[in-house]
């Protein structure tokens, strides 16, 4: 058990890029059912061969002890895709909280407002800078 536990320990996990493959993977796999369900034989074959390559991707990613390079892929991924991501956020946000995006990675932070200037740690990228709450 405990050598499972470092097992897991000293793996990648979960970050944006693989929560887009899962859910990437998920949806492919209800279209290929949807596709097979209506005899459409070579669209359900190709909807069912990028599922199963998202998700090789996938957990690959999650098993790897790269952290560096798994980090790296991360960071381009949400550069990437942070137009869409932008338009797509829209949640309730709290008025004690001061929000701000991480220059390097585009996460969405926040800090209690009303302490000046604080250095911040992206919990993303770990990349530090500096904001005024
Ligand atoms: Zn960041």
């Amino acid at each position: 058990m405990d050598r499972f536990k470092k097992f897991i320990k000293s793996r990648y996990g979960m970050d944006s890029l693989n929560k887009f493959l899962i859910l990437a993977s998920l949806v492919l796999s209800i279209f290929q059912g949807l596709a097979a369900s209506y005899d459409k034989v070579k669209l359900a074959g190709f909807l069912s061969t990028f599922a199963i390559s998202f998700f090789v991707f996938f957990a690959y990613r999650a098993l790897s002890g790269n952290m560096a390079l798994r980090r790296l892929e991360n960071e381009k991924f949400r550069k990437i895709s942070w137009p869409l991501r932008k338009n797509l956020r829209k949640k309730p946000r709290d008025k004690k909280y001061a929000y701000f995006t991480c220059p390097n990675c585009h996460k969405s932070l926040r800090a209690p407002k009303n302490l000046g200037k604080i250095r911040v740690t992206c919990k993303e990228c770990h990349r530090q800078f500096e904001v005024r709450t």
